[in-house]
Parts: C-alpha cells; structure tokens; sequence
C-alpha cells in the first residue's frame, strides 16, 4: 500500500485533485472500469506539470461550452422541470452572479443545497460530483485563490484563516471512485450519461 499523499500547501491539494479529475475523466471516456497505467500516467504528468508551471488549467470557457451544448437540465440530479439558477458558490458566502459561476439546477435541489458549499451538500447526500460540475467547482476555487493570492497558503489551517473564502476547502475529495462509479452528467434516475467522443 501506498503511504497516504500528504499536502503543505492548498496549491498542492488542489492541483492533486484537478490531476485526479483529468484521470478519472480519461478513464470514463474510454470506458474503462478499472483505472489503467496510462490514467495514472495522466495524473502523474499533470500534477508534475501544474506545479512546475509547465501545464495550465483548462480555461472556464471549455465548462460553458460544455454547459451549452449540455441539454438544459438541473445540474445536480439532470431533473428538466422547474429550472432556475443555481449559484454553484453561494451568494451568502460570496459567490458572483458572473456566468462562471451559475448552472441549472431545479428548484428542488436548489432549496435544498441552500447556503451548503457544493461539495459537502454533495457529501450528506452521499454522492460523489458529476465530473463536469466537479471540474467547473475546482476552477472557480482556483480562479478564486488565485486573485486572492494565496494559493500558498497552508492548507491545515487555510478555513480557520479565510473564514471569507466562498467554498469550504474541507470537502474537495481526496480520492476518485472507480471509474465505473463516476458519471460526467447527472440524469434523471441517475442513468450513466454516455460521455461524448474525447476528439472535439
Ligand atoms: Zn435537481
């Protein structure tokens, strides 16, 4: 077994978690139940890369592309009825009202995530984030951390310090399910949304 990664810094966390995003979007394009060497490869080479500022992120602008070729339904659990805006940091912990930061959601998940940061509303409902929202969620953080200057923070005491931040750094995931388990969208009755041809 693997000794536990551990993190100095929220740079390291966050960059970790987008290098397992990319991993685990590459592993559910191909279709692939189990992780394979090459994802892990994947994962490794973007990590090395984001921290040595070799790589960069993919832009927000990919996610609203994404969003609008999307079929228009509730983000959170792919509902088409009773839409409205969702915003995925909340107005009351300081999220903006900027495009980057809004997606459908029904009126139903909406009253019901209310002033939760997005992923430990996903946690009490016991739900790992559609990988689309997850990888939107990460760049807002790191967009964020990034004007604030400090994304080299230390992470163990980065909520007790910036009480003022609008996500709660707590909750972003420390490990990937398999890829069997992950969906890039969310359907109604959580159907496994066929991920769209990675040639685009
Ligand atoms: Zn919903």
């Amino acid at each position: 077994m693997m000794a536990p990664r551990t993190f100095n810094t929220v740079r390291e966390k966050l960059y970790w978690t987008y290098s397992n995003l990319a991993m685990a979007h590459a592993a559910l394009v191909q279709g692939s139940p189990k992780y394979t060497r090459v994802n892990y490869m994947i994962r490794a080479k973007l990590n090395k890369g984001l921290l040595t500022g070799k790589m960069k992120l993919g832009s927000l602008f990919d996610d609203e592309r994404e969003k609008m070729t999307h079929e228009k339904a509730c983000h959170h659990c792919g509902a088409k009825e009773n839409l409205s805006i969702d915003h995925l940091f909340c107005v009351k912990m300081g999220g903006s009202d900027c495009a980057d930061n809004l997606v459908w959601s029904c009126k139903s998940c909406n009253s019901s995530k209310g002033k939760l940061d997005y992923l430990e509303w996903m946690q009490r409902r016991g739900e790992f984030p559609p990988l689309l929202v997850l990888r939107r969620y990460l760049k807002l953080v790191i967009t964020w951390l990034d004007e604030n200057g400090l994304m080299d923070e230390d992470l163990a005491s980065f909520s007790q310090c910036h009480p003022e931040a609008p996500f709660k750094i707590d909750y972003l995931p420390g490990s990937f399910p398999a890829p069997g388990e992950l969906v890039l969208w969310k359907e109604k009755n959580h159907e496994l949304v066929p991920p769209k041809s990675a040639a685009k």
